[in-house]
C-alpha cells in the first residue's frame, strides 16, 4: 500500500489521525495532516483506508 497526502487541500479536521495513528499526525502549528509512513504495513491497511474515507476534503490517496 502506497499513501500520499495534499497537505494544500487538508483542513486540519483531525479524522486521519484518530483513524490511524501510526500512518498520519497533525503539524503542531496549524493541525495540517503530516504522513509519518508513506508505506504502512498490511495489518494497517484498513484503518488506512478508513483515515481516507472519513477525510471531508479528500486529501488522502491510498494506491493498493
Ligand atoms: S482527515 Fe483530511 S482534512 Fe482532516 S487532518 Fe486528515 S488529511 Fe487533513
Amino acid at each position: 500500500m502506497k499513501v500520499t497526502v495534499d497537505q494544500d487541500r487538508c483542513v486540519a479536521s483531525g479524522q486521519c489521525v484518530t483513524a490511524a495513528m501510526a500512518v498520519f499526525d497533525q503539524r503542531d502549528e496549524d493541525g495540517v495532516v503530516v504522513l509519518l509512513d508513506p508505506n504502512p504495513s498490511a495489518e494497517l491497511a484498513e484503518d488506512v483506508r478508513n483515515a481516507a474515507a472519513l477525510c471531508p476534503v479528500m486529501a488522502i490517496m491510498v494506491e493498493e
